[in-house]
């Protein structure tokens, strides 16, 4: 396929390179990176859109997606797909997908899960939403990016997937470290917490598979002093476009928003910009209740 890709970051370098190494001919667009090697340079996001079967979006926000999409859309061919891999708000992903549609194209929000390294691997999870035909169209460069892609529903409904997860891995996240730093507190140690809690009621992904205890565990960021992984600033965009929609749609969150208050102390306030989400367990570790 003749694919554009716009926003060649952490996230969409390596996942352009994984499409040029499946053959496919790659033109892209960024406002700073420089193009990874393989991919054609275009002069600008429209050059990159013009004439392709497929265009890839993977942008920081909402307002940069729907400004690259007045210039994109009319640039793009009836029929082309428009698939937008990054994170935002799920209006944003609704508004963007009724302009498409709107021009004949087929677009689908299909935010991922799996970071950096599943990017490079091209492990990704892909959660969609679009209509079964445009799902149909991104379907064999999802398999290419990714081990796995579900189709959601609707327009909006891959970011609505997203944000509903990660609201659940902010708030467990939470939970498994101040019970770590509970345990401490209360003398227990640190491997027999794992052991029991990983095997009984309160297991989880945080826990069983991201343990955020240094040297328990399989490896995670916390084997590597807390170097992300997934940043505590991505968690908190993430928990912050959850209580974004919950507010849209009057979903009552009192987790999910006490988790997002805590994330913005953390890496506002605090020292966690630029540290793991899970370093959580520390901040506990070195606070008391007062
Ligand atoms: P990044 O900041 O590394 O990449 C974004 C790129 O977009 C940058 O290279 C930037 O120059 C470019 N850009 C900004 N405005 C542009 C414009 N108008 N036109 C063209 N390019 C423009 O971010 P990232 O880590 O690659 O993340 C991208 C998206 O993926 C975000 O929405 C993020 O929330 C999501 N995401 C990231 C991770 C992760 O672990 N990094 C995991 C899952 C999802």
């Amino acid at each position: 396929m003749k694919i554009g890709f716009i926003g060649l970051g952490n996230m969409g370098a390596p996942m352009a390179q994984n499409l040029v190494a499946a053959g496919h001919q790659v033109t892209g667009f960024d406002t700073a990176t420089p193009m990874p090697e393989g991919v054609n340079a275009a002069t600008s996001a429209a050059n990159a859109a013009k004439g392709q079967d497929v265009v890839i979006t993977m942008l920081p926000n909402g307002a940069i997606l729907r400004a690259v999409a007045d210039e994109i859309i009319p640039a793009m061919a009836p029929g082309a797909g428009f698939v937008d891999c990054s994170t935002v708000d799920v209006e944003s992903a609704r508004a963007v997908a009724a302009q498409a549609e709107a021009a004949s194209l087929l677009p689908v929000d299909a935010p991922v899960s799996g970071g950096v390294g599943g990017a490079a691997a091209g492990t990704l999870t892909f959660m969609a939403g679009g209509s079964e035909e445009a799902f149909a169209k991104a379907q064999p460069l999802f398999d290419i990016m990714g081990q796995k892609a579900v189709h959601c529903g609707a327009s909006g409904n891959g970011q609505a997937a997203k944000i509903c997860n990660n609201m659940i891995l902010g708030v467990t996240m939470i939970a498994t470290c101040e019970a770590f730093a509970l345990a401490d507190k209360l003398g227990l140690d640190r491997q027999a917490m794992f052991d029991v809690v990983s095997t009984s009621s309160g297991y989880s992904w945080t826990m069983n598979a991201y343990c955020p205890a240094p040297g328990v565990g399989p490896k995670s960021p916390a084997d590597n002093d807390y170097q992300p992984g997934f940043a505590a600033d991505l968690m908190l965009k993430d928990l912050r476009l959850s209580q974004q929609a919950a507010e849209a749609v009057d979903a009552d969150t009192p987790m999910g928003q006490a988790a997002a208050a805590l994330y913005a102390q953390f890496v506002e306030d605090e020292d966690g910009a630029g540290r793991d989400f899970s370093a959580m367990l520390p901040r506990f570790e070195s606070r008391t209740r007062s």
